[in-house]
């Protein structure tokens, strides 16, 4: 059996070892609680001032517009219903775009149940808004626009700077989900007026079970989780101060190799794409040409299904995704792809190769090395599939 490939980049990364070894004392010897007054809980509290400020330090924010989360679920459910509901007087309607991540598009239905209106924004052929469209959805009662800044799936950016420019002075609160954008394209919010940000501690190898909800300074949220009083009032609930110190430890390396490595993956990515396309025949790209994560390589080939080739592939030893493991319970496609324009049998035979840190060269020699017979050999198979 050959060495195992993983390349699901986007549905989990491994911990840094890193950050491991900063995180293991506040398991044992540092376990305070940063709301205890005594020395054990100075401990406790003077490691969240400081992690909430290596944090900041990463996205070019102040430490007091960190919220630490549980996760993106959380900080996507603050921000949108935490936004909505503190923010109703001024306005009841809320655009989002047709690809956002299904924590986005769950909190849009459960806005519309509360009595808001959501407009969403369509999107084109390689899932990109243009802020046009977005510009021209907007209406007297518009109060939050929430766009991701890069696809989790197709790995399609989006055009963030410009449309946050073209909200800026309408008064209109702009949000993005930044999960699958952080740590692979630089986020610097000095430099760009973004309101509320969802960022994720796994997404940059920190631990699971951590996030971030980014909120500029004025911004107001009515909290979602309600107890004494943590996070400003704005979270609740005893901090985990061990994944808060781990994540900090993770931005920090990030802050220092972030650059290098994503040329590094950009190199393996465009290795996929080239001899993927060059070796499967009917074989497509997902997503944008030149407007994608440097981690990610998106294909659709025509006549056979995602599902047999992840089996095929997991057979080889080499771990893939079909698309966002988010949604992978339900058997519906993709909804992005469907918005991109795709058929259902189209977009039900994509693969999504997302590398990372710990990717090796030889894993994309592997993948290119199998997935042509592996594709072949299912189109034997497929009624669907005519030469
Ligand atoms: N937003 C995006 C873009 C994601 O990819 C994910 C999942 N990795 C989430 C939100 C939700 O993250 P979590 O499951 O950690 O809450």
């Amino acid at each position: 059996m050959s060495e195992r490939v993983y390349l699901d980049y986007q549905s989990a990364k491994p911990v840094d070892p890193r950050v491991v070894e900063a995180m293991l004392p506040f398991f044992t010897t540092r376990f305070g609680n940063a709301s205890a007054l005594h020395t054990v809980g100075d401990d406790a509290t003077s490691t969240l001032d400081e992690s909430r400020a290596r944090v900041a330090r990463l996205f070019g924010a102040e430490p007091d517009e960190i919220v630490f989360t549980s996760g993106a679920t959380e900080s996507n459910n603050l921000a949108l219903m935490g936004y909505c509901l503190r923010n109703k007087r001024k306005g009841d309607h809320v655009l989002i775009s047709e690809a956002e991540h299904i924590s986005i598009l769950n909190c849009a239905k459960a806005l519309e149940k509360s009595g808001f209106r959501v407009t969403r924004v369509p999107i084109d052929q390689f899932g990109r808004v243009s802020p046009d469209k977005i510009r021209a959805r907007i209406t007297d009662d518009t109060i939050l626009v929430s766009i991701g800044w890069a696809s989790n799936e197709i790995g399609t950016v989006q055009p963030m700077h410009e449309i946050a420019e073209m909200l800026t002075g309408t008064g209109v609160a702009l949000h993005t989900d930044a999960v699958a954008a952080q740590g692979l394209l630089p986020i610097d919010m000095a430099a760009i007026p973004i309101d509320l940000m969802t960022l994720s501690s796994n997404d940059i190898y920190g631990p699971r079970g951590l996030g971030v909800l980014y909120l500029r300074k004025g911004v107001r949220v009515a909290p979602t989780i309600i107890g004494g009083g943590q996070e400003n009032g704005l979270r609740s609930g005893t901090e985990d101060i061990a994944s808060i110190a781990g994540m900090a430890t993770a931005a920090d390396i990030m802050a220092a190799e972030m650059a290098q490595e994503a040329v590094r993956l950009a190199t393996y990515r465009d290795r996929l794409i080239e001899e993927i396309l060059a070796r499967v025949p009917h074989a497509h790209l997902n997503g944008h040409p030149q407007h994608r994560l440097p981690n990610n390589a998106h294909f659709r080939f025509e006549g056979i299904e995602g599902e047999s080739l992840l089996l095929s592939l997991k057979d080889e030893g080499i771990s893939v995704s079909t698309g966002s493991a988010c949604s992978s319970k339900t058997l519906a496609p993709s909804h992005t792809l469907i918005s991109c324009g795709l058929l259902h049998e189209e977009a039900h035979g994509s693969l999504e190769l997302t590398v990372g840190r710990f990717s090796k060269e030889s894993d994309v020699d592997r993948i290119i090395e199998v997935l042509p017979g592996v594709v072949r050999r299912l189109r034997t198979l497929s009624p669907l599939y005519k030469e």
